[in-house]
């Protein structure tokens, strides 16, 4: 059913090349959003210089394209995007729902989590130290659904799961950033991989505290290594070969449970990812992977 009004988005963060695992997300994203007749748009969260390149960033841009993973609206790139969150976060800290912390994990360890200078109170402004800025939860049992998964529950704990929105080293957190970014570019849909299925619930709690509507969810099974291990530059996941890219486009349907016969004349791209729209059914998506 076409659905205009439908927004998704692959956000990749540049850590390293496109592999097989990113591109399995990357295409359910886009084949969900095409198959809804909505808008799929990509964007590059590169928060984190110490462990992002540049390098990284162009060869995702480029692997997407050699996939024929066309975004629909410019790329946006997070690191482009401080002064917006910068105010965000003085807002948050306006509200009484953001405070600097400059406990070490250390400290919270010992004390089973709880902020032993109680700064989430405002008690001890950290001053000349390096502080982190976190976001303030409330506790809560939370449910929602998930498109794929169906109902699901959290329980969200105050202070214990606080996430850090601005780290000590002055880097925005994707806690922060990807919840500002969804509700600014309109996301209605998210399609992810399910290793972030436990940050939707405290994610919840910022899209409310920013005055937006989370999205509908949908957490779709990581692919994992022959270790059980999930795909990522850390486990040494090889870089996609963008020249094969129509029998990595074919792979990683088959590993969405997509029918590979319906597929089998498609022999470019272009052929092959809009066969793949107009037969796209999520549910075939393995339950025993997840
Ligand atoms: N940037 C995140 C990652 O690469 C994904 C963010 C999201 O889809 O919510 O893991």
């Amino acid at each position: 059913m076409a659905d205009s009004l439908y927004r998704g988005r692959f956000a990749p963060s540049p850590t390293g090349p496109l592999h097989f695992g990113s591109l399995v997300t990357a295409v359910a994203s886009y084949l969900e959003a095409r198959s809804r007749g909505g808008t799929w748009l990509v964007r590059i969260e590169d928060l984190d210089p110490l462990r992002e390149s540049a390098e990284a960033t162009q060869r995702i841009l480029a692997s997407l394209d050699a996939h024929g993973l066309h975004s629909d609206e410019p790329v946006r790139f997070q690191s482009e995007c401080h002064a917006r969150y910068h105010k965000l976060i003085e807002q948050l800290r306006d509200q009484g729902l953001a405070y600097r912390c400059a406990c070490s994990r250390k400290q919270l360890r010992e004390h089973g989590g709880r902020h032993p200078e109680r700064c989430r109170e405002g008690h001890a402004e950290p001053g000349e130290r390096p502080f982190a800025i976190r976001f303030a939860l409330h506790d809560e049992h939370c449910q929602w659904q998930d498109q794929l998964l169906g109902p699901q529950s959290q329980q969200v704990q105050a202070e214990l799961d606080d996430p850090v929105i601005l780290r000590k080293e002055g880097f925005y957190a994707y806690q922060l950033a990807v919840v500002a970014d969804d509700i600014d570019q309109r996301i209605t849909h998210v399609v992810r991989g399910s290793d972030l299925l436990d940050m939707t619930a405290q994610q919840q709690q910022i899209y409310q505290a920013l005055g937006g509507r989370p999205p509908h969810w949908m957490h779709i099974p990581v692919i994992v290594n022959a270790e059980g291990q999930k795909l990522s530059k850390q486990n040494h996941a090889p870089a996609l070969d963008d020249r094969l890219a129509v029998g990595n486009l074919k792979q990683a349907l088959t590993a969405l449970g997509q029918d590979a016969t319906l597929l089998s004349g498609a022999s470019d791209i272009d052929t092959l990812l809009s066969r793949a729209a107009a037969t796209w059914a999520p549910e075939r998506i393995h339950l025993t992977a997840r």
